[in-house]
């Protein structure tokens, strides 16, 4: 597996930095380890979280188990996809578990044929499933419909719960006949909590506005990691976002996503930054394509 490590750029460098207290590398975790006696063995390697961001709400996450996550895969049609998966999209990798929050096409994206060329089942909200399926665009076997609150075990010591989110979802197919383009009924978005092996929380907002149950979810769930859609119009801006993060959901760590690949969400992460001017919640600024080892 070959994986692009950018930090190259000055703000990639903070971020890390900021990160130091909550999430350390191999390398720092080696540095910070007592002395090992000269007998002993090759040192243990700490399991470790990697996760790249493909852009808007896609994120390809390596488990510290060695399991692949994808979420929200919008490649061959997302701007700002990694190339390399864009010419391929079985260079992903072989996914284990790929989370879909609803049918936008920029969530929805190639998740269907991701979950056919992996024979991975799509997990996703129970009514975008079930028109996937009945119109033939993902085979039976391959979608897991769940909806909010409930959980699923798809994979050893990992856990997903459906949350709410409070957005709109409407699938747009091409008509099998004539081709143009039809739109059907797919349910409400959700969010995804992610519990990872070693315990770690990813809260996956998805797509949403800005409701009061954050709060619930926040004390329910206990997220370490929010990725919170920042860029407006569809969703949350900065302002709203920093809101929410500051006053109800106050996560250890937060990555700003779903903004900088379309027009009509002009939020920016610089306004994001200065909404949330004051506040101690890391906050983990990503490039498209770039990975972070957590
Ligand atoms: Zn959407």
């Amino acid at each position: 597996m070959k994986i692009a490590h950018r930090f190259k750029h000055s703000f990639a460098a903070v971020a890390m930095t900021s990160m130091a207290a909550l999430c350390v590398n191999n390398t720092q975790a080696q540095t910070a380890a007592p002395a090992a006696p000269a007998a002993a063995t090759a040192p243990v390697a700490k399991p470790k979280l990697e996760m790249q961001w493909l852009g808007q709400a896609g994120f390809r996450i390596m488990t510290p188990g060695g399991k692949l996550i994808v979420v929200d895969p919008w490649i061959t049609g997302g701007p700002k996809a990694p190339a390399n998966y864009k010419a391929d999209l079985a260079s992903v990798g072989k996914i284990d578990l790929l989370l879909v929050s609803h049918a936008h096409q920029d969530h929805l994206g190639d998740a269907t044929e991701l979950a056919k060329i992996n024979q991975t089942k799509l997990y996703g909200p129970a009514d975008m499933v079930t028109p996937l399926t009945l119109l033939g665009a993902l085979p039976p076997e391959l979608g897991h419909r769940f909806n909010k609150t409930g959980a699923v075990k798809p994979l050893p010591g990992i856990k997903v719960t459906a949350v709410q989110a409070e957005h709109s979802s409407l699938l747009v197919l091409p008509n099998a006949t004539t081709n143009k383009p039809e739109s059907h009924a797919a349910g409400e978005a959700i969010g995804f909590i992610i519990e990872l092996e070693n315990g770690y929380k990813i809260w996956h907002m998805g797509d949403t506005g800005l409701f009061g149950d954050m709060k619930f979810i926040a004390e329910h769930y206990k997220p370490d990691l929010v990725l919170i859609p920042i860029g407006g119009n569809f969703t949350m801006g900065p302002e709203d976002a920093a809101y929410a993060l500051k006053t109800w959901i106050k996560p250890k760590a937060v990555v700003p996503m779903h903004y900088n690949s379309n027009p009509m969400t002009p939020g920016t992460l610089a306004e994001f930054n200065a909404a949330m001017k004051g506040s101690n919640i890391k906050i983990i600024p990503m490039t498209e394509g770039q990975t972070l080892v957590f």
